[in-house]
């Protein structure tokens, strides 16, 4: 097929162990996922049903390389987060088949401009400036399934300049991997390619020019770069 313009490169993400990437075709994002998160937001962990949102696949960024401090705002907020790769997908999936659309797991980090998601979420418009910009999604390389499991309990950590800013447990999570994917699949066709954020727990606050960010979970993987 000849196109009329040259094509975007397809976003990859390296695989652990392997010369192999794993490519992007969507990024969709939970928010409110952990109880103390949602209390330092605002807002009540109990009566608020999962939310979407999703980033351009063209945001990861990979291989610890550094991010540019963004464009459009004074208020750059960190949000670790564990990452779902999914291999296969489908509409409606329930919640005991779920674990069969997994490749693979990473952290990653949901930059978020939270500055402009006040503007929005105040004017009730859409988050997508806030969340879906340039290199709003850095990942770790991918850990298979079939070596690291399906992560249950793993401790999930930020530190900022070598000081912890997040830390928290994976099964302090309001909605589990599986429940996350199948209730995603009931508004989404999942495919493969398809990564999954799924949300942070308390302790999101700013950074600026000059920090080196280090991700980590347990059995997982670990991500560290430097804001430029
Ligand atoms: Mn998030």
């Amino acid at each position: 097929m000849e196109y009329v313009v040259k094509p975007s490169a397809i976003p990859s993400v390296p695989v652990n162990n392997t010369d192999e990437f794993f490519p992007v075709h969507r990024i969709y994002c939970v928010g409110r996922n952990y109880s103390d998160h949602v209390k330092e937001m605002g807002g009540d962990p109990k009566q608020e049903p999962p939310i979407f949102f999703s980033k351009p696949a063209s945001a990861c960024v990979v291989g610890n390389q550094d991010v540019n401090y963004p464009q459009a705002t004074s208020d750059l907020h960190h949000e670790v987060e564990l990452v779902v790769a999914l291999k296969s997908g489908g509409k409606d999936l329930s919640i005991e088949s779920a674990l069969d659309c997994v490749y693979g797991y990473a952290v990653g980090i949901d930059f978020t401009r939270r500055d402009l998601q006040a503007i929005a979420k105040n004017n009730g418009r859409p988050w997508d400036v806030a969340k879906g910009f340039d290199q709003s999604a850095p990942i770790s390389s991918i850990a298979p399934a079939s070596e690291c499991g399906h992560p249950v309990d793993s401790r999930i950590t930020l530190k900022v300049n070598g000081e912890i800013r997040q830390q928290a447990k994976l099964d302090e999570m309001i909605w589990a991997v599986p429940e996350i994917i199948s209730s995603l699949s009931q508004f989404f066709e999942l495919k493969s390619g398809d990564l999954i954020y799924t949300g942070t727990p308390a302790g999101v606050a700013a950074v600026g020019v000059g920090d080196t960010l280090s991700a980590s979970i347990e059995g997982v993987g670990e991500l560290e770069f430097n804001i430029v």
